[in-house]
């Protein structure tokens, strides 16, 4: 067995991390093993976790109920191909999910992660005009600072400035970006707010075949909240215009903003929608995009006469099983009442980040914690004090931020909270 000098030194010299370079890696730390919010360092250490390890692991790690569901799956098949075949974890998941998605929502897309989601959600939007006989319409409109995925058409939705689009000019497909909605959430709505997109579809509906957002909250783009009355107008726009409307409910989903999912908010259903991530509880990678059966019913009565889309790993039974476990439980569990009671002392621990003279802004919704500097920070350093606080807090650009596990304790999120003050505080 290697190691963990041995470890690191082979991950240092042949692995890559999330948007890291082989020449110069920023440094990793070596996970022993996880349980409930509690990250344990090979060294010894323990982290309480910050991230839910990117909005995934809201049940915490480890968990008795998800782990059972995995051991139990494992008895009958961790794998068995999608084409022509079928098996009960996935029908059962998907039957939980159209349960509690949007109640338009009919068909559903097991996709193998939250880009793929994407990416089907877009070719379904694509094949559904082309269906209609309006095969100009293969364009994409979405809102500045927003993050839908790392593959090709998923990337080409995200922040023309944060996102990747400079690195691949020219090859990435060009889409129509409006403004970040003016108005954040809880302001009182102004009218105008929605003038861009509504110019926007005016005169390039002819080639519009979906507006993408994320609802409510923008996550990895830019942790920004907006107005719900965004979204009523952009469905408003979306049916007068003709263009179909995508909602990517992958960060956002199963509770984290305070609502089961984001669209609730604003109380309009999209055509398409995406989830993933929280999905499984963090166990595995699994994401689904869902549609109405109208919209189904025109891309399957197209000249392809099916949806052209069928991964190796489709529904992979494991993933599934430990989905429908992971749902159940957070279906069972009070989720509102731990997301409230997170959300409040977020808003009140976070709060003296305020006077800090290198901080322009701090934001809560939900379980969602941000403090937006004034300057990118220097992640390595940051890290490293953060793990010396004992927190997991991975910062990126401008904004450190939070999203703790569902079950974290109040004293648990105050070590959180505790912690990350005393490292972005100048004055220390
Ligand atoms: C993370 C994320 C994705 C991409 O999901 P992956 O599983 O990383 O491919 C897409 N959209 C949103 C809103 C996300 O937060």
């Amino acid at each position: 067995m290697m190691t963990t000098e041995e470890l690191l030194r082979y991950d240092r010299e042949h692995l890559w991390h999330p948007y890291t370079s082989t020449i110069d890696p920023l440094p990793v730390f070596p996970v022993a093993e996880a349980r409930g919010v509690t990250i344990k360092l090979a060294d010894g250490r323990e982290l309480i976790d910050g991230m839910s390890s990117w909005w995934a692991a809201i049940h915490g790690y480890n968990h008795p109920v998800l782990n059972a569901a995995v051991e139990e799956q494992l008895r009958h098949m961790s794998h068995i191909m999608f084409g022509g075949l079928t098996h009960r974890p996935a029908v059962e998941l998907a039957r939980l999910l159209l349960s509690i998605l949007p109640p338009s929502m009919d068909k559903l897309f097991f996709a193998d992660s939250g880009s793929v989601a994407v990416e089907v959600a877009m070719k379904m939007a694509i094949q559904y005009w082309r269906a209609k006989g309006e095969a100009g319409k293969c364009r994409f409109a979405t809102i500045r600072s927003g993050y839908h995925g790392d593959t090709w058409h998923a990337m080409s939705v995200c922040d023309p400035v944060t996102g990747m689009h400079g690195l691949f000019a020219g090859s990435l497909p060009v889409q129509y970006f409006l403004p970040q909605p003016p108005v954040r959430f809880g302001e009182a709505w102004r009218e105008e707010a929605i003038e861009p997109l509504r110019s926007l579809l005016e005169a390039h509906a002819s080639e519009l075949a979906a507006l993408i957002l994320e609802p409510v909250v923008q996550g990895a783009g830019g942790m920004y909240f907006y107005s719900p009355t965004y979204l009523k107008r952009a469905r408003e726009l979306c049916d007068r215009y003709g263009v179909l409307l995508i909602f990517d409910e992958i960060a956002t989903g199963f509770g984290r903003t305070g609502k089961l999912f984001a669209w609730e908010h604003a109380g309009v259903e999209p055509d398409i929608i995406c989830v993933g991530k929280a999905l499984t509880g963090g166990y595995m990678t699994l994401a689904a995009t869902a549609t109405t059966e109208p919209v189904a019913t025109a891309i399957c009565s197209g000249p392809s006469g099916c949806f052209m889309h069928g991964p190796t790993f489709m529904a992979n039974p494991l993933a599934c099983a430990v989905g429908k476990a992971a749902v159940s439980l957070l279906l069972e569990s009070d989720w509102q009442g731990q997301v409230r009671a997170i959300e409040r002392q977020l808003r009140e621990e976070l709060a003296p980040a305020k006077a800090f003279s290198t901080v322009r802004e701090v934001r809560v919704l939900g379980a969602i914690g941000v403090v937006e500097m004034n300057e990118p920070v220097d992640m390595a350093t940051l890290q490293r004090r953060f793990v010396d606080e004992g927190i997991w807090v991975r910062p990126f650009g401008r904004l450190v931020y939070l999203m703790p596990p569902y079950i974290i304790t109040p004293e648990e999120l105050t070590k959180l909270t505790g912690g990350l003050l005393r490292v972005i505080n100048p004055e220390k």
